[in-house]
C-alpha cells in the first residue's frame, strides 16, 4: 500500500514549470541586452559614404574606424564616435577617393569587433546571467512557499496501514470491553454487505473516552489493523490554527481523502481541541475552532449510506464536547476505556517486559500490585525507565532492584542523592515522615505503609507510601478522613517535636492535597455535615469561565462549603496530633531508623511500630 498518499508524486510538474519560467525571464534578459548592444551604434549619425569621404578630406575628422565594411567617424575636436557609415564593398576607402593624409585611418580586424562584443558580452552579460539566475531562484522559492502557503489548507492526516506499524488487539492488553465493542466496528469494516442486507445502518462515529494514556490510539489503531484497512489519523490539535478558515478546509481535505480509500478509519485524536461546547466561549467566541467542528458534522452528515468511512475519535474529556456531536448519526457510540485494573496492569506490564531480557526473580505481580492508579502509558514508562537504568548499571538483565528504582522515579521523580541536607533538616524529615507512617499505621481505616524515606525526590523532602491493599473504585467518609488526617500527620509530627511555630514549608505539599480533597468531599461528593448528599458540582474549565457562568451555587452556600471544608482540616489535624501524642515512643524509634537507614520498607516499619495504638478520642466509631 502507499505508505504516504497525502503527498501523491505531484512533486515533479511544478518544478518543471518553475524551470520554464526561469529559462524564459532569463531568454527575455538577454535578448533586450543583445538588442540594447546592435542597437547602440545607430546613436551614431549614419552618413553616406560620399559625404563621409567629402568631409573627411575637408579635414573635419579626425579618425576613421574600419571595422569590416563599416566606418566609425570621429569627428574632430570630439572624444567619441559620433558619425557611421559604411565603405563600398568594391572599393577601398582610397579608391573612394579618401586622402589618407587628412584623417588617421584604423582599421581593425573583423574579428576584434567579434571579441570586442565577446568581451563585452562577458563583461556584462555575467552580472544579468547572475541576476537572472537569483531571480530564477527567488522564483523557485518563492513559488516553493506559494505551495507551502498552498497545502495550508490541506490535512496533515497520516495514513498507517503498512504492515510495519500494523497493531492488532492481541497488542492491547487487557481492556476487555472496549475490545468487544471495537470488534462490532471491526465487523462493519470487514463485511460491510453482512449489515446492508438487513437493513442496518453502519455507525458513522465511535467516542472513546478515558483518561490519558489507557490506550485510545493504540486501540483506534488496533481496529485499522484487526479491519485490514487504512487509517488517517489527525489531531484535534492540529486544527488550531491561526488563520481561520484552515481548520474547516483541513477537515474538507481529510474526509475527500478518507472517502477515495474507503473502507477506512479516520481517527481524530483529541476531538475536545475542537469539540468544545459552542457558544461558552468568551470575548467573541472561537471562530476558527467552531468552523472546524462545524465542517466536521458537515462532513460526517455529508456520508451517503454504504460510503464506509467510519470516525473514530479520542478525548479525555467527554463532558465538554459539543451536544452536536453526540447526536444520532455523529458519534452516537461511545466506547469507555478505563485505567487498568491489577489483572490489566500485569498483562500491560508483561507486554512491556515481554522484549526485554528479565531476570528471573523479577516479581511483575508484584509491581502491578503497587501500580494502583497507573495508566498504560505509565506503565510503559516504567518498563523502559527500568531498560535504561539497568543499562546504566551495566547489568546483563533487568534486576529487581531496577524495576523498584524505576517504579519510584516514575511515581515521584528520581531519586536526588546528592542534594545535602543539613543534619538538623535531616531530623526534621525523619519527624514528618514518621508522622505520617504512624499515623497511616494506627487509623484503621487508611492504607497499609508499604515503605518510608527520607531521601529527596522530586520536590518532596520524603516520601511515606501508602499502598491499597486491593484496588477499590468507592471510598467511604471514614476512609477519606483517615486519608486526611495521615496526610496532616507529617506538619502535625513536626508540630510536636518543635512547637506550634517552628514548623516548616515541608509540609506545603501535603497541606495542598488535604485542602483538594477535603472540598472534593464536600463540594463533590456530598460528604459534607451540613451539606450532606448534596452537590456543587462546578464544571472544570477556564478560570474565568467557571468564575462567569458556572458556578451553580450562591453566596451563602459557599460560604458553608468553605466552614465545612475548614472544619474536615481541622478535625483530621487534631486526630493526627491525638495519634502522634499517644505513640511518641514508636515515632522516635523510626525517626532513629530513617536517620540510620534513610529508607525503611515495610517489614521492618510494622516491626517499629509494634505496640501503637488509636487512642479513644481519634476513633470515629
Ligand atoms: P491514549 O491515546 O489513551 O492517551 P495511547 O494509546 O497513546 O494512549 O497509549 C500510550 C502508550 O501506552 C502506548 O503506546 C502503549 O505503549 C502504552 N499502553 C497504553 N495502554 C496499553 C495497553 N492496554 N496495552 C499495552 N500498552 C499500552
Ligand atoms: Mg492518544
Ligand atoms: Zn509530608
Amino acid at each position: 500500500m502507499n505508505a504516504n498518499p497525502t503527498k501523491p508524486s505531484k512533486h515533479g510538474a511544478p518544478s518543471r514549470n518553475n524551470k520554464n519560467w526561469g529559462w524564459a525571464i532569463l531568454a527575455i534578459f538577454a535578448a533586450i541586452f543583445v538588442a540594447g548592444f546592435f542597437v547602440q551604434p545607430s546613436q551614431l549619425k549614419e552618413k553616406p559614404i560620399s559625404e563621409v569621404i567629402k568631409a573627411a578630406n575637408e579635414g573635419k575628422y579626425s579618425k576613421i574606424e574600419v571595422h569590416g565594411q563599416e566606418l566609425i567617424i570621429t569627428e574632430k575636436g570630439k572624444k567619441d564616435p559620433t558619425i557611421k557609415s559604411r565603405q563600398e564593398e568594391k572599393a577601398t576607402l582610397k579608391e573612394s577617393g579618401l586622402n589618407p593624409s587628412k584623417v588617421q585611418v584604423e582599421v581593425k580586424p573583423t574579428s576584434s569587433t567579434t571579441s570586442n562584443i565577446l568581451g563585452f558580452a562577458l563583461t556584462s552579460l555575467f552580472p544579468i546571467i547572475l541576476i537572472g539566475g537569483l531571480l530564477f531562484w527567488m522564483m523557485r522559492s518563492a513559488q516553493g512557499q506559494g505551495n507551502q502557503a498552498l497545502s495550508f489548507g490541506k490535512s496533515r492526516a497520516r495514513l498507517y496501514g503498512n504492515e510495519k506499524d500494523k497493531v492488532v488487539f492481541s497488542d492491547v492488553a487487557g481492556q476487555a470491553e472496549a475490545k468487544q465493542d471495537l470488534q462490532e466496528v471491526v465487523e462493519f469494516l470487514k463485511f460491510p454487505k453482512k449489515f446492508d442486507k438487513l437493513g442496518a445502518r453502519i455507525p458513522k462515529g465511535v467516542l472513546l473516552v478515558g483518561p490519558p494514556g489507557t490506550g485510545k490510539t493504540m486501540l483506534a489503531r488496533a481496529v485499522a489493523g484487526e479491519a485490514g484497512v487504512p487509517f488517517f489519523s489527525i489531531s484535534g490539535s492540529e486544527f488550531v490554527e491561526m488563520f481561520v478558515g484552515v481548520g474547516a478546509s483541513r477537515v474538507r481535505d481529510l474526509f475527500a481523502k478518507a472517502k477515495k480509500n474507503a473502507p477506512c478509519i479516520i481517527f481524530v485524536d483529541e476531538i475536545d481541541a475542537v469539540g468544545r461546547r459552542r457558544g461558552s466561549g468568551m470575548g467573541g467566541g472561537h471562530d476558527e475552532r467552531e468552523q472546524t467542528l462545524n465542517q466536521i458534522l458537515v462532513e460526517m452528515d455529508g456520508f451517503e449510506q454504504g460510503q464506509n468511512v467510519i470516525v473514530l475519535a479520542a478525548t479525555n474529556r467527554a463532558d465538554v464536547l459539543d451536544p452536536a456531536l453526540l447526536r444520532p448519526g455523529r458519534f452516537d457510540r461511545r466506547v469507555g476505556i478505563g485505567l487498568p485494573d491489577r489483572p490489566d496492569r500485569e498483562a500491560i506490564l508483561r507486554i512491556h517486559f515481554q522484549k526485554k531480557p528479565v531476570a528471573k526473580d523479577v516479581d511483575i505481580d508484584a509491581l502491578a500490585a503497587k501500580t494502583a492508579g497507573s495508566s498504560g502509558a505509565d506503565l510503559a514508562n516504567i518498563a523502559n525507565e527500568a531498560a535504561i537504568i539497568a543499562a546504566r548499571r551495566n547489568h546483563a538483565e533487568i534486576t529487581q532492584e531496577d524495576i523498584t528504582e524505576a517504579f519510584e522515579r516514575v511515581a515521584i521523580g528520581p531519586e536526588r542523592k546528592s542534594k545535602v541536607m543539613n543534619e538538623h533538616e535531616k531530623e526534621l524529615t525523619a519527624y514528618h515522615e514518621a508522622g505520617h507512617a504512624i499515623v497511616g499505621h494506627v487509623l484503621p481505616d487508611s492504607d497499609v505503609v508499604h515503605k518510608v524515606t527520607i531521601i529527596p525526590r522530586g520536590g518532596t523532602g520524603g516520601v511515606t507510601w501508602f499502598i491499597p491493599p486491593e484496588d477499590k473504585s468507592y471510598h467511604s467518609i471514614v476512609e477519606y478522613k483517615d486519608v486526611l488526617a495521615r496526610m496532616l500527620g507529617g506538619r502535625i509530627a513536626e508540630e510536636v517535636k518543635y512547637g506550634r511555630d517552628r514548623v516548616t514549608t515541608g509540609a506545603g505539599n501535603d497541606l495542598q492535597k488535604a485542602a483538594e480533597l477535603a472540598r472534593e468531599m464536600v463540594a463533590n461528593q456530598g460528604m459534607g455535615t451540613k451539606l450532606r448528599d448534596q452537590v456543587f458540582h462546578s464544571e472544570e474549565g477556564m478560570m474565568m469561565e467557571r468564575m462567569m457562568h458556572d458556578r451553580q451555587y450562591s453566596e451563602e452556600t459557599a460560604k458553608v462549603i468553605d466552614q465545612e471544608v475548614e472544619s474536615l482540616i481541622s478535625e483530621a489535624a487534631e486526630r493526627a496530633r491525638v495519634v502522634i501524642k499517644a505513640n511518641l515512643a514508636q515515632l522516635e524509634k523510626l525517626k532513629d531508623a530513617l536517620l540510620e537507614k534513610e529508607t525503611v520498607e515495610a517489614a521492618e516499619v510494622l516491626q517499629l511500630l509494634d505496640g501503637t495504638h488509636l487512642p479513644k478520642t481519634a476513633a470515629l466509631y
